[in-house]
């Protein structure tokens, strides 16, 4: 007998309608799944029979035939074991054929018959083409974040059947709303002195400049850099389902019934592999560290120590905004456009010629600074050289500036651009500030891409300062905002 069962398979950060198609029929005993299953879903045979025998149902010593409809999709994962479950039990005569129309299934299966979480599950339940979703209890809040199916959390396999058999109701799941999503991010008020790179951070966060943070240890680089996320405002709508669904998508724990509205931060080690950098896996295509800081900070600290081939990785998803990654299981695009935030010692030794402490060679320190290719460097609209805090700083008992109070000077700079009337001009330049970028034009100091950068952070200073032209003095802090090329180029 033949049954079809309603699904969803996930494929990068998106989910794809699965129909379940399960055939038994006379012949030898055995088990066999088609249509482009993943090593996970070619497991669910054992853990299908198993989880059926310890619910009390019958399995059937005949010839079962699985296939997974459309079959030029790449089906991963174990969410798969409930439809197949189910659908077994619908062709061998368990339940009722009418009892699962209008429901699709997605959940992995213990060998007790206990449901279990899946990835993904936003992805999957958007997915969704008939009315009702069935999920593990767990996954509930999750599946509801999007508006579509009606959504019922069963815990077993032997409770759905009885459900589905009319001997039981949909179990009531109460939702506790998660009062809070994670710890804030750290304050700004604990940095004490730092003007430089305090206000590197404030443009950076305003006008969504890529950033270079270069100084010896100790100078404060990755302090700095885990209080960007708390001076970005709260993601929109769009974007926190963006963010979530890629979050989920990854299987990270996920606060219940509640979008992740924060801007993420992501800082990979510089010996991750690339995979885990761009996404991917052999089989199951999964996000990686660039997705995963969409619409928040990508951080990559000790820049000089990534491999070659990681930082030439990122080229894609910082000229585009996604990044497609190819497998032998095809291509997948993930969303990647993040804000690149990186540092990096001076020199190999640390100190760099500017605190007059280097022990490095001038062939090492060379070969150092050519590390960082060009192209990459042109990347950074901010460059910025610290120096370790000034003792006296540090022993001040006056906090820095908090967070909060950037954060309200970035979100009415951002509302002032998002609010600028359409295809308006840049703001123009003074007459002072032309003569001043028209002099480091004439010495070479500034090339034409140089140029550019430097009006588009002038620009941003210009909107922070509320200001309707671009005055000499923010086209000198934006000169100064990337002194620290000197310091590489050195
Ligand atoms: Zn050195």
């Amino acid at each position: 007998m033949l049954a079809s069962v309603a699904s969803a398979t996930l494929s990068g950060a998106l989910g794809h309608p699965v129909s379940v198609e399960v055939h038994v029929s006379n012949g030898l005993p055995g088990f066999t799944i088609v249509g482009l299953p993943d090593a996970a879903v070619r497991e669910a045979r054992d853990r299908v029979r198993a989880a059926v025998l310890s619910s009390g149902l019958q399995w059937p010593m005949r010839r079962v035939t699985v296939n997974l409809a459309p079959s030029g999709l790449r089906k991963g994962g174990a969410g798969l074991d409930l439809p197949i479950a189910v659908g077994l039990l619908v062709a061998t005569g368990e339940l009722d054929p009418t009892c699962t129309e209008g429901i699709a299934f997605c959940g992995e299966l213990g060998l007790n018959g206990a449901l279990r979480h899946v990835p993904g599950m936003i992805a999957l339940a958007d997915a969704t083409t008939v009315q009702r979703l069935v999920v593990p209890l767990c996954d509930v809040g999750e599946a509801q974040l999007v508006r579509g199916p009606i959504v019922h959390g069963v815990a077993t396999l032997a409770q759905l059947a009885s459900v589905l058999r009319g001997r039981a109701s949909w179990p009531e799941v109460v939702l506790a709303k998660a009062e809070h999503r994670g710890p804030a991010p750290p304050d700004l008020a604990d940095v004490r002195g730092q003007a430089l790179g305090r206000r590197a951070l404030e443009v950076a966060a305003a006008g969504k400049h890529h950033l270079l943070m270069i100084g010896p240890p100790g100078s404060g680089k990755t302090m700095l850099a885990e209080r960007l996320p708390g001076l970005l405002p709260p993601l929109d709508p769009d974007e926190a389902l963006t963010v979530t669904r890629i979050h989920s998508a990854a299987g990270c724990a996920l606060p219940d019934g509640v979008l992740l509205d924060r801007a993420p931060f992501r800082a990979p080690h510089h010996q991750a592999s690339i995979v885990s950098l761009v996404g991917g896996g052999s089989w199951s295509f999964r996000p990686g560290e660039v997705s995963l800081a969409t619409h928040g900070i990508l951080f990559l600290d000790e820049l000089g120590e990534f491999p070659v081939a990681a930082l030439e990785a990122l080229r894609q998803p910082l000229e585009e905004g996604v990044i497609r990654v190819s497998r032998a299981g095809g291509t997948v695009t993930f969303p990647a456009s993040f804000l690149l935030v990186a540092a990096m010692n001076p020199c190999p030794c640390g100190e760099g010629v500017y605190e007059g402490a280097c022990r490095c060679s001038i062939v090492s320190r060379s070969r150092y600074g050519r590390r960082l290719s060009a192209p990459l460097l042109d990347r950074f609209d901010l460059v910025v050289a610290l120096s370790r805090p000034d003792p006296e700083d540090l022993l001040s008992p006056v906090p820095g500036e908090p967070s909060s109070k950037v954060a309200a000077r970035v979100a009415l700079a951002r509302a002032r651009v998002r609010t600028a009337p359409q295809g308006r001009e840049p703001l123009p330049p003074s007459s002072d500030a032309k003569v001043l970028l028209a002099a480091k034009l004439r010495s070479g100091e500034l090339s034409a891409r140089g140029l550019h950068k430097v009006s588009l952070v002038a620009q941003t200073v210009a909107t922070l300062d509320g200001e309707d032209t671009v005055s000499f003095a923010h086209v000198s802090e934006a000169l100064a905002l990337r002194g620290g090329r000197a310091v590489v180029a050195a």
